[in-house]
């Protein structure tokens, strides 16, 4: 007789715990070490690409004008590596899996305005100190030519 076969183990389930969660209405716990996805401090980046340059996907892209800083989920395996290798530490591997989505699986991240116009200023401050020691050389030059 099979059923008495089962019998105790279908007693013995009757007072145990359900195995499986209550989920979505019980949140789901990651075990440490989940890779989930990748996110950015975005105003701590300093569009160096060297995530750009280490991905073994190509699932990123970085403009360093713009201040932005773009994934392809599609793309992107998870592998960490990006996080790892970033200068600044401001990529971090989240245990959570993202939400599905519609649409194109690229996300774009945007620096802060104050951000961008302080790097903007930088920008201009390099160039102006360029182009003075330009001038200073190309006079420097003359001089010695004159002699
Ligand atoms: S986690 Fe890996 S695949 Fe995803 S963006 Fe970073 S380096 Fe590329
Ligand atoms: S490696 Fe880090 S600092 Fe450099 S572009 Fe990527 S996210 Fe920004």
């Amino acid at each position: 007789m099979a059923i008495m076969k089962y019998a105790p183990q279908a007693l013995k389930n009757l007072f145990l715990k359900p195995v499986t969660k209550n989920y979505p209405a019980e949140p789901a716990v990651y075990p440490q070490g989940t890779r989930g996805h990748i996110d950015i401090s975005i105003d701590d980046c300093i569009s160096c690409g060297m995530c750009v340059r280490v991905c073994p996907s190509n699932a990123l892209s970085v403009d360093k004008i713009k201040g932005t800083w773009t994934i392809n989920r599609f793309d992107c395996i998870a592998c960490g590596y990006c996080a790892v290798k970033c200068p600044k530490k401001c990529l971090f591997v989240n245990p959570g899996y993202q939400e599905p989505k519609d649409g194109k699986p690229d996300e774009t991240y945007t620096k802060s305005p104050e951000v961008l116009a302080a790097e903007e200023a930088k920008r201009k401050e390099a160039a102006a100190k360029a182009a003075a020691a330009k001038a200073a050389m190309e006079a420097k030059k003359k001089a010695d030519e004159g002699q």
